[in-house]
């Protein structure tokens, strides 16, 4: 049987077709213009779907159902999107009932898009292995899946991971001090463009700091810590065995995941916890797909 995945990010929708191995049969993406209404932007989403199912010859009764992710904060249980920041035009829109009205056979499951990141890097990925880990995020801003007892935990409305609004460091940064304000991907190159009084990408201040620019590295390294932090606080508050690190700024690599291990090491509480194995997501690319797939597919 067919998965039909749906990823819904701020820049595209990601369309695809998985098999029940987890393998993405075709996939294929469409820019989530502002311009155009979320009715609009469904309405190509789901003749994408017809589209890729004809060039698949997959019938409807190969179809299992279609999941969904989409960003938070959203409403689950009713199959809406709450108010994501950088999604304006779909606050309170009603994706699932939308998708219904166009395919009206499948089942439509529906899911936070680090948690759907969360079941894939179970099903396939860096945590096929684990009952309890947690899934982080470090992207435009940081987002997190909490999967425990072999269960994943979604919460009352499916917010629980929302960790980019864990309180961090009240103050810091000229901020409120969640942690995403102060140690996410936008959050660097903000710190960074301020410090050097001009525009400065991430990656560029990464690149800076390894080139020996010490106010660069001065700010990598507090970033370092303040991600440390945010894990430590995680790691005591839901005992996992391993956290994995996904999202653009964890292409950085070793460096940080050197970092993150030495200051968990010292500071999380228990001797375990000291002890949690920190690894990088192994999905990069499709894991909002698959992991939407795997909703479907019920993997977890
Ligand atoms: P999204 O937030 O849309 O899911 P990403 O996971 O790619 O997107 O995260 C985007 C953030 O990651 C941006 O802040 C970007 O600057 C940063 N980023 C992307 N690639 C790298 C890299 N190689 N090194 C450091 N930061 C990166």
């Amino acid at each position: 049987m067919i998965a039909i995945g749906i990823d819904i990010g701020g820049t595209k929708i990601a369309v695809g077709l998985v098999d029940e191995m987890g393998k993405v049969l075709a996939q294929q993406s469409l820019k989530t213009d502002p311009a155009k209404t979320p009715e609009q932007l469904i309405e190509e989403t789901a003749l994408t779907v017809n589209a890729l199912l004809a060039e698949q010859n997959i019938t409807p009764e190969m179809v299992k159902g279609i999941g969904v992710g989409a960003p938070g904060p959203l409403d689950a249980k009713n199959g809406r999107l709450d108010c994501p920041p950088n999604l304006p035009a779909w606050h309170g829109f009603a994706v699932v009932d939308e998708l219904r009205n166009h395919f009206g056979a499948w089942p439509v499951h529906f899911q936070n898009d680090a948690t759907a990141a969360t079941l894939a890097e179970k099903w396939l990925g860096a945590a096929r292995e684990a009952d309890n880990f947690v899934f982080i995020t470090i992207s435009t801003g940081i987002g997190a899946g909490i999967y425990m007892h072999g269960r994943l935990i979604t919460g009352a409305s499916g917010n629980a991971g929302d960790v980019g609004f864990m309180m961090i460091e009240p103050g810091a940064a000229g901020t409120e001090g969640y942690w995403e304000q102060i140690a996410s991907g936008t959050a660097i190159a903000r710190q960074a463009s301020e410090r050097l009084s001009r525009p400065v990408g991430t990656k560029e201040a990464f690149e800076l700091a390894a080139e020996g620019d010490l106010q660069m590295r001065e700010l990598i390294d507090l970033t370092f810590k303040r991600l440390g932090m945010g894990c430590v606080s995680l790691i005591n508050t839901l005992d996992p065995e391993l956290l994995v690190i996904g999202g653009g700024v964890s292409q950085i690599g070793e460096p940080l995941f050197e970092a993150l291990r030495a200051y968990v090491s010292e500071h999380a509480l228990s001797p375990a916890g000291r002890r949690t194995i920190i690894a990088p997501a192994a999905l990069s690319q499709n894991a909002g797909l698959i992991g939407a797939a795997s909703l479907v597919h019920q993997t977890y």
